[in-house]
């Protein structure tokens, strides 16, 4: 794996292999640069696989007067769902709206109206004022006292990581060599044109020097860590934590999508239809917690299961029906600590250090493609070129035959065709598929970003480890050493991910 970098001298080296980084990579290498693109974990094994996964203008910000930030967002929508239609589905949202509520019928109407509105003609009608019976109909499980009416709106949902995944793919199409599993340590040298980076393959230990004219870093959360290694290092900012709750839909009684209010302090947040799976979120509260370690406590779950407990009271949500709880951090670029962490701004910021360096921060998901488009034309200037056409917003993403090529596996094989976990939609064929053709590597990768099995069960995927180490080991030709290993890391990861802290 390391031959791909050593003594190769590429045009730009994006650190970081979340939504940002592997559009950056993806822009830069449909530009003709040469490019290498470095994730010390796996592919959106960061934030991008711990978002509410919606591909939205965020209503919720209009309150804050982020008119921009929504404009841009509801026109990416619009093109994420042009070039990407196996990847980002339309998703009809109800919004409910009880007596007494923060947001009131006539603001909705007219919030919404201006959704659609900055979202342009195709979307100007996708909002509908609905009457109770009318809310009651589509959600028959949601709380009716008090219930005055509501709407219906549309927004767009994908998963994050496969979106992640589906740039880096298409990055390596385009000529970038993409590597997960590998950390830059630390710059080595910086002479007039280039720099010489240290990056660690994590699997086999192995330190390769990388060469590359500019590096854009885009490691979110992470990124002051990699600062910290650098010699212009930026003022400390620190992100907000999102938890996220799973339980089984029967659970909680939702048909589709709803937007509620939170009961405590009013914040808006959303119940979201995930195949047999309700997620409910999100939190948004300061952190210092490390990125790595970031996970969700016992008061954050509380606060969601109260959340959904009073939109769903015939329910009678508890703990034990929450089958995983999840984090993240926003990589917000702009931050006051007095501020709440709801209303600052999820515009993004690139910042050049005049030595080849540019930083990308904030954004979101959703604007991932026009935040790479600038940060590419930013990586043009300082390769003392004009900027070139950028031409993301019209190519197709890769990843719209897997669904052929994997029934294709099952047509050849149908022992390939057997569920990985009973009840969940993951085949033998799918875990084959992403060893092949989508850059699997460890258990990790397959069991929590490939496939989100150990989002989905109770136990993480434990009781199905055993024979998904004994279909996976012989493709990627694990030794009994290496099996272990593999099982213990993966144990770590859920460990690290779902652990609940206490308090
Ligand atoms: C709870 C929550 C809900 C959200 N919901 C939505 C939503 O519904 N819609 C939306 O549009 N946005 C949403 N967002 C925002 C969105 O998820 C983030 O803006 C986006 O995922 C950030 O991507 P990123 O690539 O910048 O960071 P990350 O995904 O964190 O990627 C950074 C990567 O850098 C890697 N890295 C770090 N250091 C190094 C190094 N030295 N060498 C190599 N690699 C390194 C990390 O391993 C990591 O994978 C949400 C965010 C949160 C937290």
């Amino acid at each position: 794996m390391r031959t791909t970098l050593d003594g190769r001298r590429f045009d730009l080296l994006v650190i970081g292999g979340g939504i940002t980084g592997a559009g950056v990579a993806r822009d830069a290498a449909m530009r003709g640069l040469q490019v290498a693109l470095v994730e010390k974990d796996d592919f959106a094994s960061g934030t991008s696989s711990k978002s509410s996964r919606l591909v939205h203008g965020g209503i919720r910000y209009l309150e804050h007067g982020q008119i921009s930030m929504v404009r841009e967002s509801v026109r990416e929508r619009e093109t994420l769902l042009r070039i990407a239609p196996h990847l980002v589905h339309p998703l009809a949202f109800t919004w409910p709206v009880y007596r007494g509520a923060r947001v009131s019928r006539a603001k909705l109407r007219v919030a919404l109206g201006v959704y659609d509105l900055l979202a342009g003609r195709f979307w100007s009608r996708s909002h509908r004022m609905l009457s109770r019976s009318a809310i009651e109909a589509l959600e028959p499980c949601l709380e009716t006292a008090d219930l005055k009416g509501g709407a219906t709106y549309q927004d767009a949902a994908t998963d994050d990581a496969r979106l992640t995944l589906a740039n880096v793919l298409s990055a390596e199409a385009f000529g970038a060599v993409t590597l997960n599993h590998t950390e830059a340590l630390r710059p080595i040298s910086r002479d007039r044109s280039e720099w010489v980076v240290d990056v660690h393959d994590r699997l086999t230990g192995i330190e390769t020097e990388v060469r590359a004219r500019v590096i854009v870093n885009a490691t979110g959360p992470w990124r002051l860590n990699l600062e910290r290694r650098w010699p212009q290092r930026t003022a400390q900012r620190r992100g907000s934590k999102g938890v996220h709750l799973a339980l089984r839909s029967e659970r909680v009684g939702n048909r589709g999508a709803i937007t509620i209010i939170h009961p405590d302090d009013g914040r808006v947040m959303f119940v979201l239809p995930s195949q047999a799976h309700t997620i409910i979120g999100t939190t948004d509260t300061w952190t210092d917690e490390a990125p790595d370690e970031v996970s969700a406590s016992e008061a954050d779950m509380a606060y969601l299961l109260k959340a959904a407990s009073t939109a769903f009271p015939e329910s009678h949500l508890t703990e034990d029906d929450v089958v995983s709880a999840w984090a993240g951090i926003r990589p917000l670029a702009d931050w006051e600590a007095s501020r709440n962490p709801s209303a600052v701004s999820r515009e993004h910021r690139i910042d050049r250090n005049g030595v080849g360096l540019i930083t990308v921060s904030g954004g979101k998901l959703t604007t991932y493609r026009a935040m790479a488009a600038q940060t590419v034309d930013t990586v043009e200037r300082e390769l003392d070129r004009k900027p070139s056409h950028c031409k993301t917003a019209d190519t197709v993403l890769s990843g719209g035959e897997r669904s052929v090529e994997i029934a294709s596996l099952i047509r050849n094989e149908p022992v390939l065709g057997k569920s990985v976990v009973p009840g969940l939609p993951y085949t033998l064929a799918e875990l084959r598929y992403a060893v092949e053709k989508e850059l699997a590597v460890t258990l990790s990768d397959l069991l929590l970003r490939r496939t989100r099995i150990a989002y989905e069960t109770h136990d993480h995927g434990a009781s199905a480890l055993q024979s998904i180490v004994g279909f996976v080991a012989p493709l990627r030709k694990w030794s009994p050493d290496r099996i272990r290993e593999q099982v213990d890391a993966y144990e770590a990861d859920v460990e690290r991910i779902f652990g609940v802290i206490p308090g």
